[in-house]
């Protein structure tokens, strides 16, 4: 065993499990740390639980927004004009049920997956020793375990992957019941009545829509001038039309400052003294890297101004020996690019061929209704002059499928180069987004021209026919665009 490299990893997000099934793979022998359970907040308390809650709200939306125009009857054919009206209801408790039932079955497939592969998996709290770096370039790792001892590892790598957790307002302190943080709202029984979600960024938008899909009354309350505000800005536009649409009560330009709870009712107060009562408050403001107390800055690694760990594009950090991937880093808060970054990470240590983390192929989808999928190049990029690039938007309302589905909200768009039409980014604002993007992924990834998306056959009927035929108009514009 004298030569195997040792790899200890804290943290077992996608970030930390996934760089483990790869350094394993490797011949390496790995450790991994973590306090709660294999799959991270990612699997218990983020994006899972967050998308199964969003796949019972999608059935809803579909139905109420859909079964008048495509004629379905149903025993109650009362039209869903108002909440109340509604021919369909939910049961939260059981949907909460189904959605914690599930993260738990996840978190044990991964477990299960990293053991068999050879990973030895330990419970507690991992930092780095005191000690620095050994004469033989390996280091320390402390684990605190919860019946108080304390563990000592040595590692020739050591992969922090700790992620995050959600950012709190001194004057909104969550208390579980009615002022809830994103991993809270799995514990409610029943349906929020009135709910203010605070934040319009990419949670706070999934989860007021969800809420409003499942009945509630939701009253989305943005600091900025729209929600979404890194998105698309036309993707953003039919989303806030949609969600105003549905009867959501949308407040652009309103910060929130305090939130209170006063019996069974909370009040959120703006920063221009406005005061919004409800029955549930929900915060999404961001959150905090948990980089806080683990030896990190000791060691040599740098943080940012907000505790982020600072990596190169094959996640090393400032100190020799010491890489870090995912929400801790904050370089692109998506479990798919932790993942990444993570193996990149093990490659990179353990002397393996590695194409460093390239940030402008990566896909991203907000699973909102419709959803919102982007990939590469954004209009923000072309507008500030990053990339020269022409552009084609097609709205949904022109394709067959989309019409006979009862499809009005969406588009996609295509970006490409002027002259040599190299596809460089797309959105898709459409239900399922997240499926549609990927042939446009496939050719910003692999530099196809909008000649080759477009001479790929699509299936007739189909939303990705649009894809195709704005490649077809690209092919005209680019020319155009390119000579001018
Ligand atoms: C509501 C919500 C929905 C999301 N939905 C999506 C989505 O649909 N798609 C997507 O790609 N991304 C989504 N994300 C983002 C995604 O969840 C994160 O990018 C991803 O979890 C990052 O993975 P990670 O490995 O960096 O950290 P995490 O998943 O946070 O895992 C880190 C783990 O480290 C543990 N830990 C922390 N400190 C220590 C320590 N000192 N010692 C040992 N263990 C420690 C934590 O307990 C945790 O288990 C969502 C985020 C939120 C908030």
């Amino acid at each position: 065993m004298g030569n195997v490299t040792r790899i200890v990893i804290i943290g077992g997000g996608p970030g930390g499990y996934e760089a483990a099934l790869v350094a394993a793979q490797l011949g390496a022998e790995v450790t991994v740390v973590d306090t709660d359970g294999l799959g991270g907040s990612a699997v218990l308390t983020d994006c899972v639980p967050s998308k199964t809650l969003i796949a019972t709200a999608e059935v809803m939306t579909t139905f109420d927004s859909s079964y008048e125009e495509l004629g379905i009857l149903v025993a109650d054919d009362t039209p869903p004009v108002e909440q109340a009206a509604r021919v369909i209801g939910v049961d939260l408790g059981k949907v909460n049920r189904r959605v914690k039932r599930l993260a738990i079955a996840q978190s044990h497939d991964i477990t299960q997956s990293v053991t068999r592969a050879g990973v030895t998996v330990l419970r507690g709290r991992g930092r780095l020793g005191t000690g620095g770096q050994a004469v033989d370039g390996s280091r320390e790792v402390l684990v605190d375990a919860p019946d108080g001892t304390v563990q000592s590892l040595h590692a020739d790598a050591v992969l922090i992957a700790t992620g995050a957790h959600p950012r709190e307002l001194p004057d909104a302190q969550p208390d579980g019941e009615r002022i809830l943080t994103w991993t809270q709202v799995y514990d409610l029984e029943e349906l929020p009545r009135e709910l203010i979600v605070v934040g319009s960024g990419v949670t706070g938008a999934e989860f007021a829509g969800a809420y409003q899909a499942l009945g509630s009354k939701v009253t989305l309350v943005s600091s900025r001038d729209r929600v979404l505000p890194g998105e698309d800005p036309d993707a953003a536009e039919v989303l806030e039309d949609v969600f105003r649409r549905r009867g959501m009560n949308v407040m652009g330009r309103s910060r929130a400052e305090s939130v209170k709870r006063i019996g069974d009712r909370v009040e959120v107060m703006l920063a221009d003294g406005k005061v919004i009562e409800g029955t549930h408050c929900l915060m999404a403001v961001g959150s905090v890297p948990n980089t806080s107390e683990m030896g990190l800055e000791e060691a040599g690694v740098k943080l940012n101004d907000w505790g982020q760990i600072q990596v190169d594009r094959v996640s090393r950090t400032t100190a020799p020996g010491v890489y870090a991937a995912g929400d801790c880093t904050g370089v692109f808060m998506l479990a798919s690019v932790a993942a990444m970054q993570g193996r990149i990470a093990m490659y990179h240590a353990l002397g393996d061929a590695v194409q460093p983390l390239n940030l402008k192929t990566v896909a991203s989808n907000v699973f909102t209704d419709p959803e919102i999928a982007t990939v590469g190049y954004t209009a923000a990029d072309v507008e500030c002059g990053k990339m020269d690039a022409v552009v084609v938007k097609l709205p949904l309302r022109g394709n067959p499928r989309a019409k006979m589905q009862g499809i009005r909200d969406g588009f996609v768009k295509l970006f490409c180069r002027p002259g040599t039409g190299i596809v460089v980014g797309g959105v898709v604002v459409a239900p399922r987004a997240s499926e549609l993007i990927h042939p446009i992924s496939l050719a910003v990834d692999a530099n196809l021209t909008v000649e080759q998306v477009a001479s790929a056959f699509t299936v007739y009927p189909s939303v990705s026919g649009s894809t195709a035929e704005a490649a077809r108009q690209l092919h005209i514009r680019k020319r155009v665009d390119g000579e001018s």
